[in-house]
C-alpha cells in the first residue's frame, strides 16, 4: 500500500469508483461529494501540490484541465456551466496532498468561495 491515499487509489489498491484512466491520468468520484457531481482528476505520478509543477509539467497540467473539460461534457455539465478548482496547501483548503483538480457542477455555485 502506497504511504499517500491517492497514489493508492491510482494504483488501485483502494477501491474508487473511476469515471477516466489513461497512461498518466485518473479520475474518480469525491468520496465526499460537495455538489451532484464532484470528481477529482489527478496524475498518477506523485506531486504533492500545484506549488511543485514547473514548466516541465506544463503539457500533464494542460492534460489534467482538459480531462476535467471532458468530464464535464460528459456528465451533461456544459449547458450550465461547472467549477474547476485547486487548493493548494493550509490555507487553500488541501487535505490531501497529492495534486488534484476538482470538477464540481450539477447546482450553482457561490461566490467568493467559503
Ligand atoms: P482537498 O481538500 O485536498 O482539495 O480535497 C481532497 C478531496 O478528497 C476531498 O474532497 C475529499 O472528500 C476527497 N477524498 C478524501 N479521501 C478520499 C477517498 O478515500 N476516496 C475518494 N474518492 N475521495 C477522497
Ligand atoms: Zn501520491
Amino acid at each position: 500500500m502506497s504511504e499517500c491515499l491517492f497514489c493508492s487509489i491510482a494504483k488501485g489498491e483502494i477501491p474508487s469508483d473511476f469515471v477516466y484512466q489513461d497512461e498518466d491520468i485518473v479520475a474518480f468520484k469525491d468520496i465526499n461529494p460537495q455538489a451532484p457531481v464532484h470528481l477529482l482528476v489527478i496524475p498518477r505520478r506523485h506531486i504533492t501540490s500545484v506549488l511543485d509543477t514547473s514548466d516541465e509539467d506544463i503539457a500533464l497540467l494542460g492534460r489534467l484541465q482538459s480531462t476535467a473539460v471532458k468530464l464535464a461534457k460528459e456528465f451533461d455539465l456544459d449547458t450550465n456551466g461547472f467549477r474547476l478548482v485547486i487548493n493548494c496547501l493550509k490555507d487553500g483548503g488541501q487535505a490531501v496532498f497529492h495534486l488534484h483538480l476538482h470538477l464540481l457542477g450539477g447546482r450553482a455555485m457561490n461566490w467568493p468561495p467559503g
